[in-house]
């Protein structure tokens, strides 16, 4: 069905003109609210969320706001939604949309751009220069999900055709709601990086980018690849999805025991994801001589830098925000090829009702959890489903 440029809808799905959605009050508290469901626009599709991941940024943004930035400020009390890795299924389509179809399962890269700056033609959306300009300039057309538009934490969102990333049949929803985790790790070591096979990799911090920088850069064929963190069952995961050695920072030096792997002479690339105070100096260190640093986690203060220590060593330093370039469609195939197992950082699943105590064994890591999902539909409440 299209009603004259309406959206076209189809008959297997239902679509109800209001939904449930959480939203963000004062610092910490989300209250359970009634949204309308949005219209997709041109180029634009409303997808039905299944499965929305907790992000160790969402947890940043409900408590101090930043890095969320909603009409030019802080989200707090602006009846703002955040959420951002989700996954789910296309039930409308926007005018002019036929490069996905109704029933489609997807998942959503967060960062749509505006797509007419420079760095969006260059296919860096996330550096998009009119981040956040969607406030005021409607025009410009920018959406960061869960950051400067309303997010994943809900029963349905817009999404610009760009941002979807059509999934295998046989992906699980909680499996296809770490596409962009792993994806951002490939946009850091591939996309920006340049990583090609055989060269080494350290990652520094055993998060869900962190475990999943692993598994991608196996993936790539670098090696050898290792994994620095403190917590023994993090690293028992990381060698799970293939890292050559891991090192427990809390029993040896990160850096001597990184050179003594690789020959003396450090790595070629580090992928920093620990945000850690010393992160930036042990990461020079743990490269050679030309080797690159991607640095992938938000420290909560400033950070003291040798730069004489990188400047004599020509050594390559760059951040990334989230994914890019596409990187998540190179991402989904290696999942979809089986190349690594990303479930294995999936931990718990609670239903959408149950956001607050998802949020809290995120938070807390109650049960040593990892990635905690929710999901509307399909999961009984207060059940934990671990894997
Ligand atoms: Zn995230
Ligand atoms: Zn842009």
């Amino acid at each position: 069905m299209n009603a004259a440029g309406g959206p076209a809808t189809g008959s297997d799905f239902a679509i109800p003109a209001a939904m449930k959605a959480w939203v963000l009050g004062n610092p910490g508290e989300l209250k359970a609210a009634q949204k309308p469901v949005p219209a997709p626009k041109r180029a634009e599709v409303l997808v039905r969320i299944d499965a929305v991941a907790i992000c160790a940024t969402d947890l940043e943004v409900i408590e101090r706001g930043s890095p969320a930035l909603i009409e030019g400020g802080l989200p707090f009390n602006k009846n703002f939604t955040p959420g951002h890795e989700y996954m789910g299924t296309v039930v409308a389509l926007g005018p002019g949309v036929d490069e996905y179809r109704i029933g489609q399962r997807v998942a959503v890269e967060i960062h749509a751009g505006c797509g007419q700056c420079k760095r969006c033609r260059e296919g860096m959306y996330t550096s998009c220069l009119n981040y956040g300009l969607n406030y005021g300039k409607l025009d410009k057309g920018h959406r960061a999900n869960g950051f400067t538009t309303d997010g994943g934490f809900c029963e349905y969102q817009v999404n610009n055709i760009n941002t979807l990333v059509a999934i295998a049949d046989d992906m699980s929803d909680e499996e296809a709601t770490l596409v962009v985790t792993a994806g951002t790790a490939m946009y850091g070591l591939t996309e920006l990086g340049g990583l090609v096979a055989g060269e080494s990799v350290v990652v520094t911090g055993p998060g869900p980018i962190g475990l999943l920088g692993v598994a991608v850069a196996k993936a790539l064929g670098a090696s050898p690849v290792m994994l620095t963190g403190t917590r023994d069952n993090r690293l028992r995961i990381g060698l799970e999805l293939g890292a050559d050695h891991v090192i427990n920072a809390r029993n040896e030096n990160a850096v001597d025991a990184v050179r003594r792997f690789n020959g003396g002479k450090g790595v070629d690339y580090v992928l920093e994801c620990s945000g850690a105070p010393n992160a930036v100096n042990e990461a020079i260190r743990m490269v050679n001589r030309g080797g690159k640093v991607c640095l992938a986690a938000f420290p909560h203060g400033e950070t003291p830098v040798d730069v004489a220590h990188i400047v004599r060593n020509n050594i390559y330093l760059y951040g990334i925000r989230g994914e890019g370039k596409s990187a998540t469609h190179r991402a989904e195939a290696f999942m979809s090829q089986k190349r690594f197992d990303a479930t294995k950082i999936h931990t718990h699943t609670f239903p959408l009702d149950d956001l607050p105590t998802a949020i809290r064994y995120a938070k807390e890591r109650i049960d040593d959890a990892i990635k905690v999902v929710v999901k509307a539909r399909g999961v009984a409440a207060h059940r934990v489903a671990a894997e």
